[in-house]
């Protein structure tokens, strides 16, 4: 392996380590952004269909890995990003902006799936089946697609990788890896813990560079069997167009608004917490984030008071600085739509009860920002937002609470808090969501269970995490043996 300078990273494809050669992508510090952290490749066509060709010639040898094997190597990776967390978590935070608390979670998060998928090594198979003949066996054998395109956004920039490749590598698969421009370092860092712990060339590629480019590519060649995507709703489609041409198998999680519904009978405290949790937490930038909070008439002038409260005193900073709650967004672009919505906020009708001001002097800060007497019909209720905004939305009953949580186009997350424990099912049975979370915040996965939305959060097809990845990374062949 080549050591990797701490200012040009290189790609990686088939086994080699190409640094930049003219042209590079430059990552920025969000909370400082005259500090460059990285400098990348910026992949050509002809790089991209090299590392295609390369995951193509590895598959086989890949494949008949026994799976056990292929789950060592992703152990062994777990053990060399645990060894690593800190550094790895302090580059999370300095090129994609999040609390140093929240990128050491979300790189302890990728050690363990690691972890997990390197015991699945030794768990999956087919069925055996009972036969409507004598003499016969008949049974259904996992097998891997061949190689997949792995695209994810910057939000998290090791755990959304981690719990796609490892699952993706652990069935058989081979892979080419594309992350988001604003956050490659962290994504390097587990592609390398994967190299050093002893994957074999061409197996996993990586590659950074113009999304639109390198994207196409990795979606609509046709040595590539099945895609894997997290992003934006408006990518997430043209990437569906492009894959299915070739009848590619489509996995893609695109965006939420989701709902924190609070009931009359909630205790208010921990309503504030979640509020919090899930509507500022990663400064509002996870697509399970609290975008809107319903809460019933009876109770909401004295929660929505005791939210503001709780978001005024919230530190906003660097996230590297001890004590900072909410890092900046991730880049100019984010921080402008944010701006964007404090004013449509305001045209809208809504009544802004904090925040609605960004401080970009130095980094793309936002303040935690709360709008009261929000309309489900006005844009600030229906559309993904990306930052640090909750939209309060007033509720008589459990019924009018589900219908509005219900009217938009997504479905994610959604959370209610209550302690009626027929209200909490009715909830859960009821609304329209692939994740319901009941006295928890919106936020926050378990890495064993299902996840993936409904409506236009998802492609509809398949879900990701625990075991329900093997669904989407392997085909079922059927075999009938006569032995008689
Ligand atoms: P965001 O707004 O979060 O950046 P995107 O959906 O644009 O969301 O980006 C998510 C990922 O998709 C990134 O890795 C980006 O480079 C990639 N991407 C952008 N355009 C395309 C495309 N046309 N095809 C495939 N991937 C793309």
């Amino acid at each position: 392996m080549v050591k990797i300078d701490t200012k040009s990273h290189p790609n990686l494809i088939g086994g080699e380590w190409k640094p930049p050669k003219d042209n590079t992508l430059k990552n920025h510090n969000p909370a400082d952004y005259n500090e460059v952290v990285g400098l990348f490749p910026m992949a050509t066509l002809e790089d991209i269909r090299s590392a295609i060709d390369s995951a193509r010639s590895a598959f086989p040898g890949w494949a008949r890995t026994p799976a056990p094997a292929r789950g060592a190597i992703l152990d062994k990776a777990s053990q060399i990003i645990s060894a690593r967390l800190d550094e790895i978590a302090t580059t999370l935070t300095r090129e994609e902006g999040k609390t140093f608390v929240e990128a050491k979670g979300e790189v302890i998060r990728a050690r363990d799936i690691f972890k997990y998928y390197g015991g699945e090594g030794w768990r999956y198979g087919g069925q055996v089946l009972p036969s409507s003949v004598n003499d016969e066996l008949l049974y259904t054998r996992r097998e891997p697609l061949g190689v997949v395109s792995i695209i994810t956004p910057w939000n998290f920039p090791i755990a959304i990788p981690t719990w796609k490749i490892a699952p993706a590598l652990v069935y058989g698969n081979t892979v080419v890896f594309k992350p988001a421009e604003d956050a490659p370092l962290t994504a390097l860092m587990m592609v390398e813990a994967l190299v050093e712990a002893g994957l074999p060339a061409g197996v996993v590629n990586f590659l950074t560079g113009d999304g639109e480019l390198i994207g196409t590519e990795m979606t609509g060649n046709s040595n590539v069997n099945g895609v894997s995507f997290t992003g934006s709703h408006n990518t997430g489609s043209k990437i569906y167009q492009n894959a299915i041409k070739n009848m590619a198998r489509v996995q893609l999680e695109m965006g939420g608004k989701n709902a924190l519904v609070i009931l009359k009978d909630a205790n208010l405290e921990l309503a504030v917490k979640l509020a919090i949790t899930g509507g500022f937490g990663l400064t509002g930038q996870a697509c399970t984030a609290t975008s809107r909070v319903i809460v019933e008439e009876e109770i909401a002038d004295a929660f929505v008071s005791a939210l503001s409260k709780a978001a005024k005193n919230l530190n906003v900073g660097n996230g590297l600085e001890s004590g900072v709650q909410m890092g900046p967004l991730v880049n100019h672009d984010q921080l402008e739509i944010s701006q964007s919505y404090f004013a449509l906020g305001k045209k809208e009708g809504a009544e802004l009860l904090l925040g609605g001001e960004v401080d970009d002097h130095k980094g793309y800060f936002a303040q935690a920002t709360i709008f009261d007497h929000v309309e489900p019909t006005m844009r600030i209720a229906r559309e993904e937002i990306f930052g640090p905004v909750i939209s309060v939305i007033r509720a008589n009953g459990l019924n009018d609470a589900i219908e509005k949580t219900n009217a938009i186009s997504f479905g994610l997350s959604a959370g209610v808090v209550t302690n009626n424990l027929k209200d909490a099912f009715a909830f859960a049975n009821q609304v329209d969501a692939g994740v319901i979370k009941i006295n928890e915040p919106t936020t926050g996965l378990a890495l064993n269970a299902p996840f993936g939305g409904f409506k236009q959060s998802s492609a509809n097809t398949f879900k990701e995490m625990g075991q329900a990845a093997m669904d989407f990374y392997t085909r079922t062949k059927t075999v009938y043996v006569n032995h008689g």
